[in-house]
């Protein structure tokens, strides 16, 4: 799908030229800085707000307020709780003339000053879409807290953050720069689960629950702990991750949140503790970033790489796979795979390139690795169909289509993400669920074989004559579309 004139993407020109004039260039322009877009505008990607709702809903005393358009909401409540979120989304409805006399803002101001009740909550995030973002509607202007209870304000429009794991970063950066801010101002509390005794590494990117704990597990030979994962569950965890000792950026997407504790003196070191060589180069880069001494990097990883050899020796993976995905993981489960065996000659993410993936692209590329940035759909299938692996790992319309072409697949988000990937744990753990897709082959050329005949696209089914085709409807179409494209392009450049 292009990305302007379908869809709720359509008039991004027309939404970001309004939010500039409303104001919003300075906010806008650091997005662009952040979440770099091209080689084309925008991957496919859904809604970018829910990332954002989905870290707020998932912290344990905080409230989250949406102000967009009734059917962006509705959108994504329906998704919230699709994926279990178990709680009330709070929505400040408006209509044009309470958008533009600015009512809306005192709206919102109300509905916050309602909910921030101490008992209940820490923090309250109130999160402008798409077209509260557009009109200028001054977040910022919100007190800073009410009661005790936190007010954090964030433009999420999808004109200017291009995935929905990008939106978590900007929940997740303006909660540190909250509480850094705190921090900075006084004596703040422990996060209930306490904190730890040994310098810690705070762990940036949502993992596999396991995952965390089997880093711990890691860097106790080097006298560290593992620190919270970052985006957190309660807010007193934000200062526990602030006063880490380094931050492993495990996701490398987290622009603003690195940017927090970059100023907060934290050094951060990229990739992850995955497969035989992830580990030891993660573990070495940690140590050195924690002033470890060699000789007890040695022995975290005499103590972690055998196991992690015998577990990737025993569950072989053979075969082709080409990859893509949305999570920012894409990199780490290319590597582990390849460390399985596997020949994975393309990964596809419509996450960015930033500083932090610097390790994994290298050793990918490395081994003739094809790795795209800001993957596009047209990216990731064109691949899969020029590559014709024997399994690939993708998106929905991606499986999709390799379903219609007869090759195995699987979601990435669904079937890949909800596994453990780290040391000995991770290693081996993909084979089983990979080998069995593939073993599938016989059972798609069955289905396919079944379903031939019957049509593609808008010719699919069982036609009592021939489908009523209207080439020159379509060519009439396309004339118009590419007219209209002319004219925005000329529009663009006076
Ligand atoms: S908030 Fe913006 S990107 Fe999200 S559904 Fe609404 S119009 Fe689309």
């Amino acid at each position: 799908m292009p990305a302007d004139g379908q869809g709720c993407h359509a008039g991004a020109a027309e939404m970001e030229a309004a939010a500039r004039m409303a104001g919003q260039s300075e906010l806008l322009d650091q997005y662009a800085e952040d979440y770099p877009t091209g080689p084309h505008d925008k991957p496919q990607s859904m809604c970018p707000a829910f990332g954002s709702l989905r870290v707020g809903l998932r912290m344990r005393r905080v409230a989250t307020v949406l102000s967009g358009s009734a059917c962006c909401v509705y959108g994504l409540t329906f998704v919230s709780h699709f994926y279990g979120a178990r709680r009330s989304v709070g929505y400040v409805p408006f209509n044009s003339e309470t958008l533009v006399t600015g009512k809306l803002f005192e709206d919102i101001r109300e509905a916050v000053h309602d909910l921030a009740d101490p008992d209940r909550y820490d923090a309250i995030v109130v999160t402008n879409l798409c077209v509260p973002t557009a009109s200028g509607v001054p977040l910022r202007l919100l007190p800073d807290e009410i009661d005790g209870v936190r007010i954090v304000g964030i433009d999420v429009p999808g004109f200017g953050i291009p995935t929905h794991a990008e939106a978590k970063d900007v929940l997740a950066g303006a909660m540190l720069k909250y509480a850094r801010d705190e921090i900075q101002a006084g004596p703040v509390p422990a996060p209930e689960a306490g904190t730890s005794d040994r310098p810690t590494v705070t762990l940036l990117g949502e993992m596999f629950p396991a995952d965390p704990v089997m880093i711990g597990a890691m860097l106790a030979p080097m006298g560290l702990a593992a620190g919270p994962v970052v985006p957190c569950r309660e807010w007193r965890e934000l200062y526990a991750a602030l006063d880490c000792g380094s931050v492993g950026a495990i996701h490398p997407f987290y622009t603003s949140a690195m940017r927090e504790f970059e100023a907060a003196g934290r050094p951060i070191v990229g990739s992850a503790p995955v497969g035989h060589d992830g580990t030891a180069a993660w573990l070495a880069a940690v140590g050195e970033a924690m002033g470890v001494a060699p000789d007890q990097i040695a022995a975290a990883q005499n103590a972690f790489l055998p196991a992690i050899e015998a577990a990737l020796a025993e569950k072989r993976i053979e075969g082709t796979i080409t990859l893509s995905g949305y999570e920012g993981s894409e990199l780490l489960v290319a590597r582990l795979l390849i460390e399985s065996g596997a020949d994975v000659p393309y990964v596809g993410t419509a996450c960015p390139r930033t500083h932090a993936a610097r390790a994994d692209l290298d050793w990918l590329e490395s081994r003739g690795v094809t790795v795209r940035f800001r993957a596009s759909l047209e990216d990731d299938l064109a691949a899969m169909e020029g590559i014709k692996p024997d399994l690939a790992i993708g998106t929905t319309p991606v499986v999709q289509r390799a379903k219609e072409l007869g090759v195995p697949a699987l979601y990435f988000t669904n079937l890949i993400s909800a596994r453990p990937l780290m040391g000995p744990a991770g290693a081996g753990s993909l084979a089983e669920v990979v080998t069995a897709a593939m073993a599938n082959k016989d059972r798609m050329d069955g289905m396919k074989a079944f379903f031939e005949g019957v049509g593609a696209e808008d010719t699919a089914g069982v036609w009592e004559g021939d489908p009523n085709l209207r080439p020159e409807f379509r060519a009439q179409h396309q004339k118009k579309l590419d007219k209209q494209a002319r004219a925005a392009k000329a529009a663009e450049m006076i």
